[in-house]
């Protein structure tokens, strides 16, 4: 197998299609290479050789040291230069990178190649005091990364030195400062019996070793969990001759934007640091200048990078994120890719970039992602103007958006507050690559320092949750675990679990829980988009819910009519209804007049719901689920509830309590999930079914007496016989007859099966001899064929199996395609050939999950079903199947 892939200026044997294998950073740094860009020489090392790495159990493959050798002689040979030459040493760096990018989640090492000989060499050659500045910067980043010493030691080392000089940056400090520095370095190793090896090539192959193993650290496992990255090979490495920022004031580095990631303004949009090395700007520990000021320090450099980029992103036809280093006013590009943004930004930049005709109108609907769109329907403040008294303090905008919660000052807490019940807003002097899962659970962030490229700013964007960055005026107290702000003169003290609420459109702080509103979902540049996305998807969608006020949401988000109506939730209603399942439930007697007022109670209600809904979705089918859960599910636990229950229904049905408790205690079962329940229900008790029926045709003679077009589509829930849906059949066919004559109208309707059990797919054929239409219930489709109790799995097994990759994600969650699928695959095969005009659709969960969309899409259903928040995320994700 090939492991190593070379590239410099002009030439390269990777590209940009390679991001699999040599990771989204090594494909780009080619692509760049290839373009002509001034790329510093170096060499991918594949994604492949990770997994070997692993596999050999944390070691590299015996091969490969003798590979990096020759890719390190072809640099040297461009360069002129030697790796471990003594007077003008070749320096490296090692970067990790996946095909995903995992911002700061895994290491790389800076000025690999210095030793205490070479340094003095290099020192002669270039300087001392930039000589000196790389050996520090190699002996912490080497002790950190790759050694494991704490970080504090080597910052409590700089820290002191900087106060002892009196100095607050680091680039106050002198060569002498630098060496003494060094020194104390060197006793940080020394005190952890470790040391800097002064051999390159270990240098070299441990760096290789550190970026390998740390795709597998904790922190980087967690981010791939929380953003559900699987299925990737892992980290390639990118060995690449060092540049260097930190030489002088004509030199620096930066990063940016082709185009604003919060708002997506067309602007070069990011920072940059004079005199510094990259690591200094993301870490926000000097504060940088934002970019624009570069063309006031060095403007042809300036004018340099603005045609660079806009070359990159015509070439790569998306926003780009780019960094980049100057030295001794030359400027060197060392990485872009598509840069993070927020939903606002993603749907401005995928609308310009059609309009200037770098993209097609199908590429800008790709480009706007699923939770691009979810983020632009959360909610906004309500009233910006209501809060004005309240504002403690303004900071960077670095992410929009609404954010109200308690105040927490640790990941560690926000995640307890979270796991609580709580919501928090974490507020940080700067976050760090460890604080990824409390950020995650946390409203907003808000940050003392860093700037719109820090790390808090970066992954906020990237999640689209508000981020308010570099707020100087916070004190914090982590001891006390208290923020102090100076407003107006005054200082104003907030504790831990105090109320604060963030905007991140506009960087305020503001005091107390301010109100907030949903999102506008129509007109503007939204509108059009989901107008290009409606003209392209042939996919319906329709939606799950179970009352008028529901079904009016859904419309206004552009359902096409009810796919789920599930009738049980009628029942929970309101107390008078689940009180009269509860006498429906608790008499025996078929014929006993409380048996027959406990129907018709639930009748009457049943039919006012129906009304309204066909009357709100006018015109657009409303598929009802026949009854569905076990009884059970209506009664209170057992204990105290449940006793005063049984009193009650006693008296109510004059009967004695051991009658009704026997009856009621007699539903309990063991397996509840796979026992009475669904079409059996409506077989063992015909009545309810032919209430249900009667309910729905005597509202559909309303509504349409009324005005409105009913098209009441009736489904049997967990079928598995033909038997089963001719018995079911019957009843409602009778039921439709008998109101129809009566009213003297003629109702619209289907009558179809939902495919929920393997034996029903596999029964298709059958099945659609008789049914007008198949939806699929996907959740217990996905519970029945694994057989996998979807209550009880998740806290037991799921996560365990998804994280240690036995199951790529939750089949719960996104259809398990292969299994499951193939199930859906062969009903839809079988009904269709028996029914070629049979109509198919999804109601289970998948219905709002977009790999699910894609793949309803491929097996030819007509419509899916989803929750009605989703329905404009499902448009989206059917829009793109079809591309
Ligand atoms: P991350 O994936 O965390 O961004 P990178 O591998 O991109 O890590 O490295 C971080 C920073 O280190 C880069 O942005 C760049 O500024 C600096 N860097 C990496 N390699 C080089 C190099 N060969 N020369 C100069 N600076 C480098
Ligand atoms: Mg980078
Ligand atoms: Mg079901």
């Amino acid at each position: 197998i090939r492991r190593i892939y070379p590239f410099a200026q002009g030439k390269s044997d990777g590209d940009k299609s390679m991001k699999e294998l040599l990771g989204g950073k090594g494909a780009n740094l080619c692509e760049m290479a290839k373009c002509g860009l001034a790329v510093p020489p170096g060499f991918s090392i594949t994604t492949e050789v990770c997994q070997e790495f692993h596999a050999l159990g944390g070691k590299l493959p015996e091969e490969l040291l003798a590979e990096i050798k020759t890719a390190v002689a072809g640099v040297e040979a461009d360069m002129g230069l030697k790796f471990g030459d003594p007077k003008a040493p070749l320096l490296f760096s090692v970067r990790s990178g996946a095909a995903v990018s995992m911002p700061g989640m895994m290491d790389t090492v800076l000025n690999l190649g210095l030793n205490d000989t070479i340094v003095e060499g290099f020192a002669a050659a270039r300087g001392e005091r930039f000589a000196m500045d790389c050996y520090r910067r190699l002996l912490q980043m080497f002790g950190d990364v790759v050694l494991g010493i704490p970080h504090e030691e080597f910052e409590s080392k700089l820290t002191g030195l900087k106060a002892a000089r009196g100095v607050q940056y680091d680039v106050q400090l002198t060569a002498d400062d630098l060496r003494q520095l060094v020194k104390e370095y060197k006793e940080v190793y020394k005190h952890n019996n470790l040391e800097l090896p002064q051999d390159p090539w270990e240098q070299m192959y441990l760096g290789v070793t550190a970026v390998f193993k740390s795709w597998n650290i904790p922190r980087a496992i967690k981010y791939r969990e929380i953003n559900k990255i699987t299925g990737l090979k892992g980290t390639a490495v990118n060995v690449q001759t060092m540049v260097f920022g930190n030489y002088g004031d004509t030199s620096g580095t930066g990063v940016c934007f082709t185009r604003n990631p919060a708002n997506g303004d067309r602007e070069l949009f990011g920072e940059f640091l004079i005199n510094a090395q990259g690591e200094d700007v993301v870490a926000g520990i000097r504060t940088p200048m934002p970019i624009k000021l570069m063309n006031d320090v060095m403007p042809p450099i300036y004018a340099e990078l603005v045609a660079n980029t806009t070359m990159l992103e015509k070439h790569m036809k998306d926003m780009q994120d780019v960094e980049f280093t100057v030295q001794e006013g030359r400027l060197f590009m060392l990485q872009c890719r598509n840069g993070k943004r927020t939903g606002t930004a993603a749907l401005r930049i995928a609308l310009d970039l059609e309009a200037e005709g770098l993209i097609t109108m199908d590429e800008a609907v790709c480009m706007v992602e699923p939770r691009h769109l979810d983020q632009l329907l959360h909610p906004q403040f309500e009233d910006e103007k209501k809060y004005a008294k309240d504002v403690l303090t303004r900071g960077l905008a670095a992410s929009p958006g609404a954010a109200v919660g308690r105040l927490v000052f640790s990941a560690e807490e926000a995640e307890e507050w979270k796991a609580r019940g709580e919501r928090v807003v974490l507020c940080r002097h700067e976050t760090s690559p460890e604080d990824v899962g409390g950020m995650h659970v946390s409203e907003g962030i808000v940050t003392a320092r860093g700037g719109m490229t820090s790390h808090a700013a970066v992954v906020a964007r990237g999640w689209g949750k508000p981020c308010v960055c570099g707020c100087e005026a916070l004190q914090i107290d982590l001891k006390n675990k208290t923020l102090t702000i100076e407003v107006a003169g005054k200082d104003v003290v907030l504790k831990e679990g105090d109320w604060v609420s963030l905007n991140g459109t506009t960087g305020e702080v503001i005091k107390g829980q301010q109100g907030l509103k949903k999102a506008e979902v129509t007109g503007g540049d939204l509108g059009k988009l989901m107008a290009w996305v409606d003209k392209t998807r042939h996919l319906r969608v329709l939606t799950n819910c179970d009352t008028p006020e529901d079904a009016l949401v859904a419309r206004q988000n552009g359902a096409q009519g009810i796919g789920l109506c599930r009738t049980e939730h009628m029942f929970f209603a309101t107390p008078e209804r689940i009180a009269a399942v509860r006498r429906m439930i608790a008499e025996e007697e078929l014929d006993s007049s409380h048996k027959l007022e406990a129907l018709e109670d639930l009748k009457k209600f049943q039919r006012e719901d129906f009304e309204g809904i066909f009357r709100a979705m006018d015109g657009l089918p409303v598929t009802i689920r026949l009854l569905d859960p076990p009884l059970h599910e209506f009664l209170p636990q057992e204990g105290p509830a449940m006793v005063a229950l049984c009193k009650q229904l006693a008296l109510e049905l004059k009967t004695t309590v051991e009658r009704v408790e026997g009856r009621l205690n007699g539903l309990r079962e063991v397996n509840p999930m796979m026992g009475l329940r669904g079409c059996r229900l409506g077989i063992v008790h015909p009545e309810i079914t032919e209430m249900q029926a009667t309910a729905i045709f005597e509202a559909a003679v309303e509504a349409q007496k009324k005005g409105a077009h009913v098209h009441p589509h009736i489904m049997v829930p967990l079928v598995a016989t033909t038997e089963e849906m001719d018995h079911q059949l019957a009843i409602v066919r009778n039921a439709a007859t008998a109101v129809q004559a009566k009213a003297g109208v003629k109702i619209n309707y289907k009558v179809g099966t939902m495919i929920e059990v393997p034996r029903a797919a596999l029964q298709a054929g059958k099945l659609a001899e008789r049914a007008e239409f198949f939806s699929f219930g996907t959740n217990d489709l996905t519970q029945m064929t694994f057989g996998i109790s979807r209550d009880d799995a998740q806290a037991k097994f799921l996560s365990h199996y998804t994280r240690s990759g036995i199951l790529v994600s939750d089949p719960f969650d996104t259809l398990d395609q292969v299994g499951v699928g193939e199930m859906v695959k062969i009903a839809v095969e079988r009904g269709r050939a028996v029914k070629p005009d049979l109509e198919l659709g999804i109601c289970g969960e998948h219905g709002g999950d977009p790999a699910s969309i894609a793949f309803f899409h491929k097996v030819g259903l007509d419509y899916v079903s989803c929750s009605p928040l989703r329905v404009p995320i499902a448009r989206l994700a059917a829009a793109q199947a079809q591309i």
